[in-house]
Order: structure tokens, then sequence, then C-alpha cells
């Protein structure tokens, strides 16, 4: 923070992002920046004029990241005080309001969202629910000073909740300790001792989730939908998960009345988890504790890769991103291409291919057309049963946030003999 007598920090922007700041885009980039009254300090607001000096728009000031600004505010001036935040809070909130419901709902889902980053309007803050526990996890440095403003906040407006943890991305951890006295974990619980796995409802599935120390906040909440439609084709099949983390694709699967369900993923520690899951459900759905439930460790490409000695009715592909940053988009392309070729070859006959992308430098399009390519190049006649992209609960309003994106393929009928030639 910078010292109480200093004036604002003030920038002004090149013309180009000026004009996406005022279309809603919400990062300023460091060369964007075409002159600022005095050095800023990480994660103080910063004041944007355009270039008639007039006002623009309010953010967070980070000089460590090549993301110098990330916007608060556009429009009119504004005060940021607590009835500011307040107002900031319960419109991300309202926006989830009729998205689920509660039990006895035999769908009931408290496992969500609740902010989703710079597309609720809190740049490098996500909330997720599960159940009573909140989980915190910041990616921008400018949340560290405010956690005390923060906390307060949220436990007035969500007073249901019993815990809440907070995680931070890699690049804070160490600025968190020792600027800001802040580490990961419990910021306040009801349970002692707390709780770091979490059961919770998803589409009425009881699941776990590690919130201290599993990936993401402790499950991806933003595969739900893609769940659910899987839930619904599975009846019948033999299906297989790949990259399944803690098989949330699989139990609704066995729950929609598969014959049986593979889990394989890399890590013991994610099956044993599926495992669990299952477990969990056995007693509610009898479909569930009929499905054998069978997993693999093993690196999903180097096993799919073999020689198929097994076939299945429905597999699904959702490996993690495989383009982190641009220059590995190519190779992204590539092994996303390699995998629906191999998982392709294991399906039987009149089987179901449904693949995920995460990785947010690779685009909707281009992923969906190595995947139709894949398909096509087997001869056999596939038809799509749905795209996707972006859950409501995580919306999406930047190119830059919009990573997530999934295509289901059907193979329609046995291939027909072809055609000699001549005839
Ligand atoms: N589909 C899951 C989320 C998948 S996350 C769901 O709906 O919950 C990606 C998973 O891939 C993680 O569990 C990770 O352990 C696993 N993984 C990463 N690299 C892998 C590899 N090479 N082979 C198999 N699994 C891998």
């Amino acid at each position: 923070m910078p010292p109480a007598a200093a004036p604002r920090l003030k920038l002004r922007l090149t013309p180009a992002a000026e004009t996406a700041v005022r279309a809603g885009h919400p990062w300023v980039f460091d060369r964007s920046i075409r002159d600022q009254n005095r050095p800023g300090e990480p994660g103080e607001i910063a004041v944007l004029y355009d270039r008639r000096n007039d006002f623009l728009a309010l953010g967070f000031y980070d000089p460590g990241s090549p993301i110098r600004v990330r916007l608060l505010h556009t429009g009119k001036p504004a005060t940021l005080d607590s009835a500011w935040w307040h107002r900031r809070l319960h419109e991300a909130l309202s926006r989830r309001d009729s998205l689920f419901t509660s039990p006895p709902d035999p769908h009931a889902t408290d496992g969500y969202r609740l902010i989703n980053g710079e597309s609720d309007g809190w740049p490098g803050l996500v909330l997720d629910r599960y159940a009573t526990t909140l989980v915190l996890k910041l990616y921008a440095v400018a949340w560290l000073p405010r956690l005390g403003e923060i906390i307060p906040l949220l436990r007035e407006a969500l007073p249901w909740a019993r815990a809440l943890v907070l995680r931070l991305s890699r690049n804070l951890i160490e600025t968190a300790r020792n600027d800001h006295h802040t580490t990961e974990g419990f910021l306040f619980s009801e349970d002692s001792p707390p709780r770091d796995t979490v059961v919770f409802l998803e589409n009425g599935l009881q699941f776990e989730a590690d919130v201290r120390h599993g990936q993401k906040t402790g499950f991806f909440l933003d595969q739900r939908e893609n769940r659910a439609r899987v839930g619904s084709l599975a009846s019948g099949r033999h299906v297989l998960n790949t990259f399944s983390f803690s098989g949330g694709f699989s139990l609704y699967a066995a729950r929609g009345g598969a014959r049986s369900v593979t889990d394989l993923d890399l890590s013991e520690h994610a099956l044993a988890s599926a495992r669990r899951n299952f477990a969990l459900n056995h007693h509610a759905f009898p479909q569930i504790a009929a499905c054998p439930h069978l997993t693999i460790q093993a690196d999903a490409f180097a096993w799919l890769a073999r020689p198929p000695d097994q076939l299945f009715d429905l597999i699904i592909v959702d490996p993690p991103s495989l383009a982190r940053r641009e220059s590995e988009r190519a190779g992204a392309l590539d092994a996303y291409s390699r995998l629906q070729t191999s998982a392709l070859a294991r399906l039987r006959p009149g089987g179901i291919l449904v693949a995920a992308s995460c990785s947010a430098h690779v685009d909707e399009e281009e992923f969906f057309s190595v995947v139709r390519r894949a398909a096509r190049a087997t001869g056999r006649p596939f038809q799509e049963l749905w795209t996707s992209t972006h859950a409501p609960d995580h919306p999406a309003t930047f190119k830059e946030a919009r990573y997530l994106k999934s295509i289901a393929l059907a193979e329609t009928h046995a291939p027909r003999p072809r055609p000699r030639s001549g005839s």
C-alpha cells in the first residue's frame, strides 16, 4: 500500500487499451500504459483516465504482473466503500439464486461457485461453496491486504457458512507469508478440529472434496452440467472415464444405469477418492451399488495408445490443461488429436465419445475441429450430441476466461460396407 500522503495513482492508456476497457475487458496489460504519475504499489487502487483526461475506470494495480491493472469499476467515478463492496458481493450471489435446489429435492446441489473472478466483478478472486464450507482462492496480490475487510463481508452475506478456507495461487504464497503474515488454511471453522474433507451434494449425488489440498478448490465444479449429460446417456453401457479424478463423471454414469464404470487416473489418491465417492452413494442409489467400479492407475496417454484389448460403449476424455501458455498451443492440439484417436479405437460400434478441454490457449472451434477430424478419420458415422462451454455458475465474460469446452459424438449405426469401385 502507498504512504497515506501519496497522490492517487493515475494512469493513461493507449487508445487500443482504452477501447478494450470501454468494451468491458477487465485487464490492462503493462504494455498498454502510456503514462502514470508515479510508481504504483502492489494492490493499490489505480485511477484510469482516457485521452481527454476524463475518468475511465478503477482497478487494482500490480507492478509485478503483466496484467498491470485488474479493473473493478468502469463508467462514472465511484467510491469503493463498504456499501460498494456489499453491492458487488450481492450481485454475484444473486446470479446463483435460481440455479440450484436444496434437499429434499432429489437433485439438490450445494457445491458450486459463488464468485467467478473477473467475470463476476471480483478480479483474481474465486469463492466456492461445498455444503457449509467456503473456499476462497486468491490469484491477485491486491486481495491480501483486504482480507480483513472481505471476510466479515462474506460472513454477513453467507451466515450459514461454518468454515472458510483460504487457498492461494502459487505465485502469491511467498508474498502472503512475508508481507501479509497470511498462509493457506482455515480462516475460521466452527468444527474443532476443522475438517479438510467435506461431503457435499451435486445433483443429488454425494461427493467428497479435500478443500485444503485438493486440485482447484477440491473438486471440478465446472464439469457439473457435462456430468449430468453423461448420466443421461450411460444406461446399459460399459463406461471408461479417463483422467477421472475423483470419479465425478463415473458416479453419474453409474446412477444412469451403466453396466460397468472404469476410472483411469495417474493419481492413486484420486482413484481412492473415487472409490470413497462410490461408497458414499451405495445406500441411496441401488444402481450405483450394483454397478461394477474398476480403477486403473496409469498414464492415460500411454494406456490409451496401447493396442485396444477391451472396448467400451462410452468414453470420457477430460485431461488437465495441456496448454498453459500460448507456446504450448500447437503441442496441445497434437496431444488432443492423439488422445481422441486412441479413445475412438476403443469405442464399440454405437459408442459415445465425450471429449473436454480446459486449455485456455486452445479455443472452442480449434478443439471441436480436432475432435471432429479424429472422428471422421475413423470412417465411422458419428453424430454430434452436443457442444458446451461454461456452466452458469462459472460465467466467462471475456476471451481469456473461456477455457472449458466439451463435445460429444455418438456413432449412429454400424458402418456400411464401402461400395466396390466401379459399381
Ligand atoms: N473429469 C474430472 C476432472 C479431471 S482433472 C472430473 O470431472 O472431476 C484431470 C485429472 O487427470 C486429474 O485427476 C489428474 O490426476 C489426472 N491426470 C493428469 N495427468 C494424467 C495422465 N497423464 N494420465 C492419467 N491421468 C492424469
